[in-house]
């Protein structure tokens, strides 16, 4: 595995890459490894030949009062999971190399960016769609692979690169979980045991939700007002939203259809925590998108 700080570096190597045929993939990744992270590489490694994963804690997604400071790092035990995992190449550049003296592009996804976590957290998007076009641009992959956990990332990625005529697939990998259910995530690490336990009312308000849509509710204000107290029910719990919109233009809907996305946000004590399931018959996830 060949660990790579530069972008003119990573560039040559993934022009080379692909001038020998290979078929590349990019897991883009902030760090901090969990299982999650890892269900990507392993998917990445099971549609293409050579597997480019990227660590940059991308400052320009976070806003003045996030948790840019804290955001937990490792790199060593990163390198070390990555290695295990079978991954060939870490992009792993510092702020300097991705954001250099006089850098002043940012990139807008419009409307599937003003919903949901684009209220509470203006300018993210930009930051995200931002920093993936400049990793597309230097890892210079066929495919990248997202998390369902982050679906409205996933989203704005993949209108993104629908947009500019982006020549890569986009693949989503359904949500990893703890065994309670917990969905996995750097920020977790965060939580108190009182928290943590807390957490799970984010994974309830799914299930619970999934069993008013089996049973035919298909009133969003009723889903939402069952959620929402449940969830309020758990010490330490601040709703940051609850919304049930459609799963590709992200607007609320009043009536659930067929397929509607659940989306949740909940600070717990300190840690923001977002989940999501997509209510449908038969299926309650959606596997693929290009
Ligand atoms: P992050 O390091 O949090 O920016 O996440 C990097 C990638 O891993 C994103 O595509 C996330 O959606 C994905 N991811 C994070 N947590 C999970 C999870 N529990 N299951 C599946 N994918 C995840």
């Amino acid at each position: 595995m060949e660990v790579i700080e530069s972008r003119k570096q990573m560039q040559e190597r993934a022009e080379s890459l692909r001038l020998a045929g290979h078929t590349v993939a990019l897991v883009p990744t902030m760090g901090f490894l969990h299982e999650g992270h890892l269900e990507l590489m392993k998917v990445g490694k099971r549609h293409s030949d050579k597997l480019i994963i990227s660590i940059f804690v991308n400052p320009t997604q976070f806003g003045p009062s996030e948790d840019l400071g804290k955001y937990p790092r490792d790199t060593e035990g990163d390198l070390e999971k990555a290695r295990k995992v079978g991954v060939d190449f870490v992009f792993l550049p510092s702020t300097q190399e991705m954001y250099p003296e006089g850098y002043q592009t940012r990139l807008q996804v419009e409307r599937v960016t003003q919903h949901l976590c684009g209220i509470s957290r203006p300018g993210h998007f930009e930051g995200v769609a931002t920093v993936v076009a400049k990793l597309l641009n230097i890892t210079k992959p066929h495919m990248a692979i997202f998390g369902q956990k982050d679906f409205q990332q996933l989203t704005v990625i993949s209108r993104m690169v629908m947009d500019l005529n982006m020549d890569i697939q986009i693949i989503g990998v359904p949500t990893v979980r703890e065994p309670d259910g917990l969905a996995m995530s750097s920020r977790n690490k965060f939580l108190s045991p009182e928290e943590r336990e807390s957490a799970l009312s984010l994974r309830k308000s799914l299930d619970l939700a999934g069993e008013m849509f089996m049973e035919g509710e298909r009133g969003a204000r009723v889903i939402k007002k069952a959620i929402e107290s449940l969830i309020l029910s758990h010490p330490h719990t601040e709703i940051d939203y609850v919304t049930l919109c459609d799963p590709v233009t992200l607007e609320d809907v009043e009536t659930l259809t067929d397929e509607t996305l659940l989306a949740l946000a909940v600070r717990v004590g300190t840690t923001r925590l977002i989940d999501n399931r997509v209510l449908c018959k038969g299926s309650d996830q959606i596997i693929s998108r290009s």
